[in-house]
């Protein structure tokens, strides 16, 4: 049997307590193995390896040496490729094809963008005139901001996690990470190349567990954790956020979405189509970004409906191995049951089930997992819990507009602020709703295409901070100003 154990130190360790959990597939919901669920005392350990690893030896490595270490870990983790899409897509379900396309590449990728950011960033510096005439020099220097708890969630769970303590480590910042107890196994397995790597012990520090009452809550309440970075659900930022403010910690928060796509009749029928399926269906509907409003100019509703359902049809689940697949499970059974409930309540609230609305048979061997079928709803009102909550599931509802201005008031009438998309051929069009749009990223005739350079994270509801390129040095460094007197 599997078992997952905290990495603290540079070493495996079980509970104390000897407490695990179950970790379950959601393709059959076999038992994958058990999880130890980290207690105080191993947060404490956790916490303390990595105080003890920022000055020395983390702290006395130059930037370079800090760079060249963390592009190592980025080729090992392509040259352990195999292992880590084997693992991720036994915890998620996810098809292969899908997890060598994003998951693992970018899990990798992760270790080397930030590092090559952080290489070619200047020194802040302001000549200061004086009344004596011989001036001042104002230097900005970046210091590392200490140990920071990385708290990542379920739906991509090795690129969320690195998307974090990339740029943490690249700073010269010591981490603890506590994974999602749904996907305990890359970020178990990214112990085994930090030390392969050379990475010294206490720097990178794994404890499993759950959210309240448990390792993510002891982690996020610790006095020996400086800033917090969370990915996760709006509720569970507003709980970390409190836990923060005991000590004034820094905190980087990337939440929920409810996001929007608007669909002018000018777009490319077949490309709003093809991005429309991605953002909503792909990883099952899983992803952050992913869209489950989509408002379509009326003279297009019909035919761009009827595409999507053409679409839908053709979706084909499967097992994470299956090279014809290209739809998984939902994560978990658990999580399965919430997304059931919101395609009850579409009924109950008046949709119209244009494809999908409930469990497709699998089969005799997969029927246990979690498996759902995408679903499309149209005729929803405005206020429908359905369209304002966020489902986290492979469901979009489908609505008609008249004008921009109807379309960026629908697109904006939500307390989330993630991204968006709009697909439309005239250019100056795209701009100008663009800029109306409130969210912090907003795709044009494309969805999830991502430059590591630039600026990630939510308006709104959806999250606190900018992740992402030069960004990202606000949350990992503290900047200090050094004035010097001429
Ligand atoms: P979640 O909030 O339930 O859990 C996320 C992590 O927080 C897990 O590791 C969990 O154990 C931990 N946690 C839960 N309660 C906690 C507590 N009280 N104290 C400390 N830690 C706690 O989210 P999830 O279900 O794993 O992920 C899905 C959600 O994540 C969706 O809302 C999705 O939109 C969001 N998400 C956002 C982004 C983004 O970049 N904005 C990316 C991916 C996912």
């Amino acid at each position: 049997m599997q078992e997952f154990k905290h990495f603290i130190n540079g070493v495996y360790i079980g509970s104390q307590s000897g407490k695990t959990f179950e970790n379950r597939s959601p393709v059959d919901n076999s038992l994958i193995g058990l999880v130890h669920e980290a207690g105080r005392e191993e947060v404490d350990a956790a916490v303390a390896a990595a105080r003890a690893a920022l000055s020395e030896p983390w702290g006395k490595l130059t930037q370079a040496a800090r760079i060249e270490l963390l592009n190592k870990v980025a080729e090992r983790i392509n040259e352990r490729f195999d292992e880590f899409l084997e693992a991720e897509c036994r915890d998620t379900g996810k098809p292969h094809k899908m997890a060598a396309h994003i998951d693992i590449p970018r899990g990798a990728a992760n270790f080397k963008a930030f590092s090559e950011t952080l290489a070619n960033h200047p020194t802040e510096a302001f000549r200061l005139d004086t009344p004596d005439g011989a001036g001042a020099l104002n230097i900005g220097q970046r210091t590392p901001k200490g140990v920071i708890a990385v708290i990542s969630p379920w739906n991509l769970p090795l690129l969320l996690m690195t998307w974090k303590v990339g740029p943490a480590l690249a700073c010269g910042n010591t981490v603890v990470v506590k994974p999602s107890e749904e996907t305990p196994a890359t970020t178990t397995l990214l112990g085994e190349v930090m030390n392969e790597c050379g990475v010294p012990p206490g720097v990178f520090n794994v404890v499993h567990g759950f959210g309240p009452d448990s390792a993510g809550a002891f982690l996020t309440a610790h006095p020996g954790i400086d800033a917090i970075t969370f990915t996760g659900e709006t509720r569970t930022g507003e709980i970390i956020m409190q836990a923060a403010s005991v000590g004034l910690r820094n905190i980087s928060l990337e939440c929920g979405g409810k996001n929007p796509a608007i669909v002018f009749a000018d777009c490319n029928l077949e490309k709003a189509v093809e991005g429309s399926m991605r953002s909503a269906f792909v990883n099952c509907g899983q992803v952050c970004l992913g869209t489950e409003r989509i408002y379509v100019e009326r003279p297009l509703f019909d035919a761009f409906l009827r595409r999507m359902k053409e679409e839908t049809a053709k979706l084909k689940p499967g097992r994470p191995d299956d090279p014809e697949a290209n739809f998984g499970p939902l994560v978990s059974l658990e999580h399965r049951e919430k997304v059931l409930s919101y395609y009850r309540l579409a009924e109950e609230e008046g949709a119209t089930v244009e494809i999908g609305g409930g469990v497709p048979d699998m089969g005799a061997a997969l029927n246990e997992g979690a498996w759902i079928s995408p679903t499309i709803w149209t005729g929803l009102s405005d206020d429908a819990r359905v369209v304002r909550e966020e489902i986290f599931g492979p469901c979009c509802h489908i609505r008609p507009f008249d004008s921009e201005e109807e379309a960026i008031a629908l697109a904006n009438d939500t307390r989330y602020g993630l991204a968006a998309a709009i697909w439309t051929e005239n250019s100056s069009r795209a701009i100008r709703v663009a800029e109306q749009i409130e969210a912090g990223i907003v795709w044009v005739n494309s969805w999830f295409l991502r430059d590591l350079r630039t600026a990630f994270g939510g308006a709104k509801q959806s999250g606190i901070g900018r992740e992402g390129g030069v960004h990202g040095l606000e949350f990992y460094t503290e900047l200090k100003n050094i004035c010097i007197k001429m």
